[in-house]
């Protein structure tokens, strides 16, 4: 059998592992464009901000390690081009010397991840304002921040990217703002459960311009100024914009697969798409939400990696079933943690369930024994049958055990105590 993989990271290179655990003559090739395969995107915000100093702790992994160690050909800097699924083929451009050839699959997977979303506005692409998606992106802001020490950063966003990057901003010095047209940072949470971020980015110094859309760049005064809808302009050595992912699906899209909710892959529960014989996970998949049953666009490694272990298990004459995402993720903000699984009750109400809430302050451990420290723990369950739906926590210690026991018990369908 021979597998062919568009995309060497989380997804990409999970499910190359795993086919390979599974089946020891599976003549296995993962193609991925950058130079990097296998990294943990979650760590480049902390590279950039001198948490993590040596590069090769992001990267673990090499194309040569990883051979050694799965028989797995790793081909960096090799970009697919196309698919041709009538005869079950993809072109592959080496994009060290240009050569395009053509090479044949039995099954292909797709793990393309998403992009930064780039709005269409006045003065996008200009020098000093960056993405970040990639270790080439990490190492880019690096150089031009080791080269030209910027005094202050916009970030434009507020979501997982903008709140750690204007985090290490603002640890190497850097007057920081995040720019986000919501309300509020961090739309997992609730206004009520957000203020409280709000309050740990402000007491370390970050301003938050909440409620202001950006409407475009300028170069000016040797930085950017960034151009606010009926507001005065904020000027800045330097832009992130961080306004969230689009799935990177334009080869799907070109080979005929079926798309939905932002041209991300159509899968089923097999995450098999609609064309035989290719499979997608990660970022570019459609996903069910697992509380609301809604269709949904989940982007984080853990279901990525969960997809391509389910992709190889069926590859390799299993039966798994991705049931769907819970959305649950835990964020470092300055000394405090922030974590959610499930839905919001904003979300809940605006998908029309009728949900009640409760709001707990539990110790982070027995109360006798000192040094235990409060956290808010926020819990959405639906009223008449006391299901349990979502729940956030915020606090400094002991937040991402609680979560994982809520995230569990939202899985298998326990309910609050009534
Ligand atoms: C800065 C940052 C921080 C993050 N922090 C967290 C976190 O703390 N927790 C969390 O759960 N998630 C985090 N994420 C999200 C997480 O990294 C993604 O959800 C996950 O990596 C998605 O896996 P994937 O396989 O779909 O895509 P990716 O891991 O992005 O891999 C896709 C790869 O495919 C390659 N590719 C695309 N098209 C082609 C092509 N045509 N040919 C060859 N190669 C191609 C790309 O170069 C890319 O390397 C973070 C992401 C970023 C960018």
């Amino acid at each position: 059998m021979k597998v062919i993989i568009v995309g060497g990271v989380a997804g990409g290179a999970t499910a190359a592992a795993r086919i390979r655990r599974l089946n020891e003559h599976a003549e296995i090739t993962v193609f991925e464009r950058s130079g990097y395969i296998s990294y943990a995107n979650c760590g480049l915000p902390y590279y950039i901000g001198d948490v993590i100093t040596d590069p090769e702790e992001l990267t673990l992994q090499t194309p040569e390690s990883f051979f050694k160690r799965f028989r797995i050909n790793m081909k960096i800097h090799h970009e697919v081009i196309s698919i041709h699924p009538e005869r079950k083929t993809v072109s592959v451009k080496n994009l060290e010397n240009g050569e395009i050839f053509e090479e044949k699959y039995d099954k292909l997977i797709l793990s393309p991840g998403a992009k930064p979303t780039q709005p269409r506005l006045p003065g996008v692409g200009i020098d000093k304002l960056f993405t970040l998606r990639t270790v080439e992106d990490t190492f880019r802001i690096k150089e031009y921040i080791n080269k030209n020490h910027p005094k202050s950063a916009v970030l434009a966003g507020g979501g997982f990217i903008g709140l750690e990057l204007a985090e290490n901003l603002r640890e190497l010095g850097m007057d920081v703002t995040i720019v986000q047209r919501p309300k509020q940072l961090m739309n997992p949470f609730d206004p009520d459960m957000a203020s409280m971020i709000h309050n740990e980015m402000r007491k370390h110094g970050i301003k938050l311009v909440l409620g202001y859309t950006v409407e475009g760049f300028k170069e000016k005064d040797n930085g950017v100024e960034v151009l606010l809808k009926d507001n005065p302009s904020l000027q800045a050595d330097m832009v992130v914009l961080a306004i969230g992912v689009t799935p990177d699906t334009v080869l799907a899209k070109e080979a005929g697969l079926e798309l939905g909710i932002k041209e991300s892959i159509v899968v089923n529960d097999r995450m098999e798409t609609s064309v035989p014989d290719i499979y997608a996970a990660g970022d570019a998949v459609q996903v069910k939400h697992y509380v609301t049953g809604n269709d949904a666009l989940i982007s984080l490694a853990g279901p990525a990696n969960k997809q391509g272990r389910i992709i190889a298990d069926n590859i390799c004459g299993g039966d798994s079933r991705y049931l769907g995402s819970q959305g649950s993720s835990v964020i470092k903000v300055f000394e405090m943690t922030a974590a959610t699984t499930g839905i919001n009750e904003t979300n809940a109400k605006k998908s029309g369930l009728d949900v009640d809430t409760v709001i707990l302050s539990p110790m982070s451990h027995a109360g006798y024994y000192p040094g235990g420290k409060v956290m808010t723990m926020k819990v959405v369950f639906e009223k008449e049958t006391y299901h349990l739906l979502g729940a956030q926590i915020i606090g400094y210690e002991g937040v991402d055990k609680r979560i994982d026991v809520l995230a569990t018990a939202i899985h298998a369908g326990l309910r609050q105590p009534s």
